[in-house]
């Protein structure tokens, strides 16, 4: 008989109780248990586990796992654990999921491109002030990555008449986008980009990049959009210039400590949109048909799906 596969997350216990049902009935011929639910004397013989966001000395508890299926699409968290306990680390990649923050990225360029924090502001005011027009294909975007949440999120803002320019590690080439990589490739994006999307994942690389240098390149007036995780931008950075005018507004989704804490004075900063890290959350039916298929493929031959590359952490 084979080894359960251990559910292991902080999720809510009902959440997870959730995921554990789908992913039974995905996957009926594998048995699925909470993690805590599994005897110390048992774990040992656990080969593979599905996680979401896992406690690293839950997961540690499961000495001898080979490979580990997150629910998540960012798994920055897990290249530590992988690289310790030596399994394979596969990621969710789910069209639907691209599909979500595709639209999370263009509700909001259009709520930026639209002038539509100003607004707000106004009414609250009883102001009546009509701001300049400027069409969508006069407002040049720029996104931040270019895997499976930048380059889908590319074409739907390409679908609505924006202009396009992605950046990413290596060259690529989009329909209708301007695609730029490298050091001197991130220049060329920034200084014409009025809304810079960040959908880069969390890496040695990456953290902190989201800084003074980098708004200093943006025209003036640029917006910023981070979809991407809290810990690639320098908040301080960002107040500064936004208190300067530099910048025109920041919607951000994601902060080094969520939740935001209820002193922060970010909820408070009108030239900030605070959202609570919804811009793309997994959808549990087809996140567990992907995992099904992917367990099954892991079956077959041993070799897992959607591996990610420890050395580059993404
Ligand atoms: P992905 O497919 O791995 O794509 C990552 C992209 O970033 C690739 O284009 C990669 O370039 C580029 N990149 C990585 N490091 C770079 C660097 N140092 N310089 C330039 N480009 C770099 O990841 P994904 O599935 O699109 O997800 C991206 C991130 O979105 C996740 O890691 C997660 O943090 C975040 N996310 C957030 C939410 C939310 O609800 N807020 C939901 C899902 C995901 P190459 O193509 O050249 O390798």
């Amino acid at each position: 008989m084979r080894p359960v596969i251990p559910f292991i997350s902080q999720l809510q216990k009902s959440e997870q109780q959730e995921w554990l049902g789908k992913l039974h009935k995905a996957a009926p011929n594998e048995s699925f248990e909470l993690a805590g639910e599994i005897p110390s004397a048992q774990r040992h013989a656990c080969e593979i586990a599905i996680v979401a966001n896992p406690d690293s000395a839950v997961l540690s508890s499961f000495p001898n796992l080979k490979w580990v299926q997150s629910l998540w699409a960012g798994v920055e968290k897990l290249i530590e654990p992988a690289r310790e306990q030596g399994f394979a680390l596969s990621r969710l990649i789910d069209p639907q999921l691209s599909q979500t923050m595709a639209e999370a990225v263009l509700a909001w360029s259009l709520y930026l491109h639209r002038k539509m924090p100003s607004y707000r502001i106004q009414q609250n005011n009883k102001q009546w002030l009509q701001h300049d027009y400027t069409p969508a294909n006069q407002c040049n975007i720029g996104i931040l990555g270019l895997g499976e949440m930048g380059s889908t999120s590319t074409q739907r803002l390409v679908a609505n008449g924006f202009e396009v320019s992605g950046w990413s590690q290596s060259q690529k080439t989009i329909d209708n986008v301007q695609c730029y990589w490298g050091k001197q490739g991130l220049d060329k994006l920034l200084a014409k980009c009025h809304i810079l999307v960040c959908l880069l994942p969390l890496t040695e690389q990456t953290r902190d990049m989201l800084n003074r240098d980098l708004f200093d390149r943006l025209p003036q007036n640029a917006s910023l959009i981070n979809f991407a995780r809290g810990d690639l931008l320098v908040m301080n950075d960002l107040l500064e210039k936004l208190a300067q005018g530099a910048l025109y507004h920041a919607v951000l989704d994601v902060f080094r400590n969520e939740p935001l804490n209820q002193d922060s004075t970010l909820w408070h900063n009108s030239k900030i949109t605070v959202l609570p890290h919804i811009a793309a959350a997994s959808n549990q039916q087809t996140a567990v048909k992907i995992v099904a298929t992917n367990l099954q493929a892991y079956r077959n031959d041993g070799v897992p799906e959607a591996v990610v590359n420890l050395d580059k952490g993404y």
